[in-house]
């Protein structure tokens, strides 16, 4: 087991180019990388760019949706 590898700071990222959201599956969300680059998803088509948003390496999650979600969820017919 590796000693030095650090644990990725879990966040919300967004490209800073074109805003599209940077979430990192599969292999890229156990992979400890500081560098995230665009690229396609579920969220958009990727414009190829390449950010470090933090010194210490980081892991792009999903926003915090539970929140929004509870805002948003479409739970009601109609008036009441
Ligand atoms: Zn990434
Ligand atoms: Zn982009």
């Amino acid at each position: 087991m590796p000693e030095s590898e650090p644990t990725p700071f879990p966040i919300a990222l967004a490209c800073p180019r074109c805003h599209q959201q940077h979430v990192d599956e599969g292999e890229w969300a156990t992979r400890v990388h500081r560098k995230h680059k665009c690229v396609p998803g579920p969220f958009g088509p990727g414009c190829g760019a390449v950010w470090q948003p933090a010194d210490a390496p980081t892991v792009g999650v999903m926003r915090s949706f539970q929140i929004d979600d509870m805002l948003h969820t479409p739970d009601s017919r109609g008036p009441h």
